[in-house]
């Protein structure tokens, strides 16, 4: 599953916030600072960062090791 573009509850968009999230955490962010960094004030649109899974990435590569 990709990440959803708009936040279910307050429609700000989230689409082009997942890589500068990982960008943020690689430089050592804290997961608070990151999404403060990104502008994401309300905890309806930072829990959808905080629980995000990027299972595509994972079948990819699942995919990958069978051939
Ligand atoms: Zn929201």
């Amino acid at each position: 599953m990709i990440l959803p573009v708009r936040c279910y509850i307050c429609c700000k968009v989230m689409g082009n916030k997942w890589i500068p999230y990982l960008e943020l955490m690689k430089a050592e962010y804290t997961e608070e600072d990151a999404l403060d960094a990104l502008g994401l004030k309300r905890y309806c649109c930072r829990r959808m960062l905080l629980y995000y899974v990027d299972l595509i990435k994972k079948l990819f590569d699942h995919v990958l090791m069978e051939n």
